[in-house]
């Protein structure tokens, strides 16, 4: 069709966002419902009505008139509004990353994730990389041929990256794992050698159902609207938002272990603050939501590490922590409470990892995944180097592949330069508190009477509000100037060598 005025088109943008997000709203319940109250044997209609679903959604996007749309935003881009303009560009660039890849090698890769998602799950039980890795060759090759879809322009796994970090590329992320690489290996060898924390108190029998008003409570501290965000039980955790006033978060409870759950509530908690926090103007547009992965694990993890593991938090929550479990805890001081959620120690599982050696974990996945993709490194010979790495950044054998390179979903699933957003977003929170200390001085006494007001103030009126307005490098650099990874080694030097007496 033709747009006889801007107004006209600026009304047909609006209205396809709103009915994307309206399909996407229905593909988010079904998701939720799926993984936490539907029954057992019930996925065959849903699977169903999912895959029409996200058919739908797929030819909304691709309609050629779009194209059309889009190219007049475009062409009138100066009689456009900011927002309007950025929602305009953020749209076009999904059309057109659409219109690059093939419809059949689409429809053929979806089928392969599916077939792979299986034949992952059934390898990482038994133990059995090469009957996967003949999938993950596939996939590999795909996103390699998808990469160049993308942008032809630069290496194939910088493309990617740029995928879940508008801007990011191999150079940055070399120059950051590097710095990790050398403060964090020292480090983490020195607090091996010391003495080791003793946290078993954490792991004596807490029963769900006192669990379960243990995060209410925290939810509470946190100042969670509960009119605004639900909580619900799934096998892992994660956070979903529908808009800015329906949020829903979802953990994990286990009867031997307190912090398990404690823990994921509040990083769940900080995705959930992100979305809450977002301007009402963004709804129902395709800058809703929070911006990147990177920014949006910065927010869970400076909830759950740098707030949720301080001495002034335990500080804050250790009597009413006492009163929920009088006899696990009894004997135990505010003091071993904050040891105890603080222990270090290299392990072999990336989601059971502490804050300090959880980088590592995804050093190694960056390294294999840029060989991979470079085509530097075969499939099968992923095994053997996850093993060396291992052995050279965390000093630990990794005894088989189950516990070694067939452990995450995200490779059978897909997703390559997924993974440095996780290493990033903990090196971003770093760098946001120390420009929040000197705009609002000293912050620790407020946290440790419980009150996070000041601190989320300051992430919502920086970060949180912008929604997906800003590219993420370009919020970063806004609220605190160029990135630098010196922020965060030198917060877990000073943290962990006081922690282990070093
Ligand atoms: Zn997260």
């Amino acid at each position: 069709m033709r747009y006889e005025s801007t107004q006209q088109a600026m009304e047909a943008l609006k209205k396809l966002q709103q009915t994307q997000k309206a399909y996407d709203h229905v593909l988010g319940v079904l998701y939720l419902d799926a993984t936490t109250a539907a029954p057992g044997d019930t996925w065959e209609g849903r699977g169903k009505t999912m895959e029409i679903m996200s058919q739908i959604t797929y030819d909304l996007l691709a309609d050629p008139q779009n194209g059309e749309l889009l190219s007049y935003l475009e062409e009138h881009a100066r009689e456009l509004d900011p927002q309007t303009k950025r929602e305009a560009e953020v749209l076009g660039k999904n059309y057109r990353q659409l219109q690059r890849i093939p419809a059949e090698e689409y429809v053929a890769y979806s089928v392969l994730l599916n077939d792979a998602q299986n034949v992952w799950k059934k390898a990482k039980k038994e133990d059995d990389f090469p009957s996967f890795a003949p999938y993950l060759e596939k996939i590999v090759d795909y996103n390699r041929k998808f990469a160049g879809y993308y942008n032809p322009n630069v290496p194939p796994y910088d493309a990617l990256l740029n995928e879940y970090e508008e801007g990011m590329c191999m150079e940055t992320l070399d120059r950051f794992f590097r710095e990790l690489r050398e403060s964090l290996v020292p480090l983490i060898a020195r607090v091996k050698a010391a003495e080791q924390i003793d946290d078993s108190f954490l792991h004596k029998h807490y029963p769900v159902e006192v669990q379960r008003k243990f995060s209410d409570y925290l939810m509470e501290v946190m100042g969670m609207d509960r009119s605004h965000c639900g909580i619900a039980e799934t096998e892992h955790p994660y956070t979903t938002n529908f808009n800015n006033k329906d949020v829903r978060i979802t953990t994990h409870y286990y009867e031997d272990n307190l912090v398990s759950s404690m823990f994921s509530v509040i990083h769940e908690g900080g995705h959930a603050l992100y979305e809450l926090g977002a301007d009402d103007r963004y709804n129902y547009t395709a800058l809703s939501g929070g911006v990147s992965m990177g920014i949006h694990e910065s927010q869970s993890r400076f909830y759950e590490n740098i707030i949720g593991r301080s001495p002034a938090f335990a500080h804050a929550i250790f009597p009413k922590v006492k009163e929920f479990f009088p006899e696990q805890l009894e004997g135990v001081e505010e003091e071993d409470f904050y040891r105890a959620i603080n222990k270090a120690e290299p392990s072999l599982i990336r989601i059971e990892a502490d804050e300090l050696t959880y980088t590592l974990h995804i050093m190694v996945r960056y390294e294999i995944e840029k060989q991979l993709i470079a085509g530097t490194l075969a499939v099968c010979h992923v095994p053997r180097e996850w093993k060396r790495l291992y052995r050279e950044y965390l000093g630990v054998e990794v005894p088989n592949d189950t516990l070694g390179c067939l452990q995450d979903s995200h490779w059978s699933g897909g997703s390559f330069g997924y993974f440095p957003s996780y290493a990033l977003g903990s090196a971003y929170g770093a760098q946001m508190l120390v420009k929040m200390q000197e705009d609002l001085g000293d912050i620790w006494a407020d946290v440790a009477r419980g009150d996070l007001s000041k601190v989320t103030g300051w992430l919502r009126e920086h970060i949180h509000r912008h929604a997906s307005f800003y590219k993420p490098g370009e919020l970063f650099r806004s609220v605190c100037g160029e990135f630098d990874p010196k922020f965060y080694t030198d917060y877990l030097t000073e943290k962990y060598t006081r922690l282990y007496r070093l």
